[in-house]
């Protein structure tokens, strides 16, 4: 009898786990019949954006993180953009490479050189030496990234930019229901920090972001740079940009907020079953948290390491594509390999950016997914392991027959 821990891989022609296609995100949404009379009520009012809605959103943000004040803006790298350009900075900007694209491309958008960081093989997080190492004269601030949702090294990173006297700004884009170590919720620490509330982040609002930080006169700045630098008067002060959130994306993401906490905490509990079922598996490894912190969890990724698993993470991800199972290789590649940036070499080789963008694997995760969902993308990538010798010998036989053909 097949057993599910015995049964052929899809990929080797057995049945595929799943007859849908898992997809690898999905936005938690409240239900809509909550949201439909308040629809309705700013469709009558004739304010579309940046009015009642956002305003009760950031003051309900801000309590609920515990930071003075936030500013919604339209989207994330909208509002690094905007960071960037209202907190004066000069020269050149820290990121790790080993990241989303977004962040260095707000600091080119700003005409500001980008230098790359390596990232720590533990933590999947900038590497606080590396970062030592990348700062040069011309350094104008560090921007680290929650990779994954899981809180950088803040304490770390905040002291070499003390001693460099210049502002650390974060990246939360994955950061959103994230708690530092000492107790204080991501979103409270550095200059700034950046939300996202795109479709693949743990609260979402179509597209938008957010802006956190406990500097009044920065807060004040921003509220003009997303009014493309207009304090009200129309003599523009600076180059702003149109950052403004719609009073609709507002709407949802108050509503959604309110039921935010028991979908992180259902989000946590699908990450620790990940966790526990496949803590045998040789090969397999799991994001390291800094003592008392907890991840958002934005992704599920583990890094697979082919000497221990048998297969590499291309193949693995191709197993687990026959069987149904949606992945992505994030961050494949890092920004230093990006066509875009082939003109920006990082200082230093960033092995370890090497090593994960070539090891890294997200699998399957949302704040809604039914758990036994979670246990047959476990079981299947048990399967695939067992059967890692057989899948390794007939995907190489395919490869060699297509370059003999
Ligand atoms: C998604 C993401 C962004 C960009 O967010 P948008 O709201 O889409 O602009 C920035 N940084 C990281 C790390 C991200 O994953």
């Amino acid at each position: 009898m097949q057993t599910p821990l015995n049964r052929t891989p899809a990929i080797l022609g057995g049945p595929p786990a799943f007859a849908e296609q898992v997809p690898v995100a999905r936005p938690t949404v409240p239900d809509g019949s909550a949201l439909s009379s308040s629809v309705t009520e700013i469709l009558r009012s004739g304010m579309l954006t940046n009015s009642c809605h956002v305003q009760a959103f950031e003051a309900d943000i801000a309590s609920y993180l515990g930071v003075e004040h936030v500013v919604a803006v339209s989207s994330c790298t909208t509002g690094i953009i905007l960071l960037l350009r209202c907190s004066g900075v000069r020269g050149s900007v820290v990121v790790p490479s080993f990241t989303f694209m977004a962040a260095a491309h707000a600091a080119d958008w700003n005409r500001l050189d980008v230098e790359l960081a390596d990232s720590d093989l533990r933590t999947w997080t900038v590497d606080p030496d590396s970062v030592t190492a990348t700062l040069t004269a011309s350094a104008g601030a560090v921007l680290a990234v929650h990779t994954y949702g899981a809180p950088c090294d803040v304490a770390a990173l905040q002291a070499i930019a003390d001693r460099r006297g210049i502002p650390l700004l974060l990246d939360a884009a994955h950061g959103f229901g994230a708690g530092y170590g000492d107790g204080q919720m991501v979103g409270t620490k550095g200059m700034a920090e950046v939300f996202s509330l795109s479709p693949t982040k743990p609260l979402s609002t179509g597209e938008g972001g957010l802006i956190t930080t406990n500097d009044g006169a920065l807060a004040r700045e921003l509220r003009i740079g997303r009014e493309y630098g207009n304090p009200g008067d129309y003599n523009s002060r600076f180059i702003g940009l149109n950052g403004r959130m719609t009073e609709f994306a507002a709407l949802l993401g108050r509503t959604a907020l309110a039921e935010f906490p028991e979908w992180m905490q259902r989000r946590r509990t699908l990450a620790q079953r990940y966790a526990r079922n496949l803590a045998h598996v040789p090969g397999v490894q799991f994001q390291q948290m800094r003592h008392g912190a907890v991840s958002s969890v934005k992704d599920l990724s583990i890094r697979v390491r082919p000497a221990d698993f048998g297969l590499d993470r291309d193949c693995l991800a191709k197993c687990l594509a026959a069987e149904g199972i949606s992945t992505r290789s994030y961050f494949n590649p890092p920004v230093h390999r990006q066509t875009a940036y082939r003109k920006v070499q990082p200082r230093a080789p960033l092995p370890a950016t090497e090593e994960l963008s070539a090891t890294m694997l997200t699998l399957p995760l949302y704040s809604h997914m039914p758990t036994g969902v979670v246990d047959r993308i476990c079981e299947s990538l048990q399967r695939i392991h067992a059967a890692a010798d057989l899948v390794a010998e007939t995907t190489a036989a395919v490869s060699t027959s297509r370059r003999a053909s």
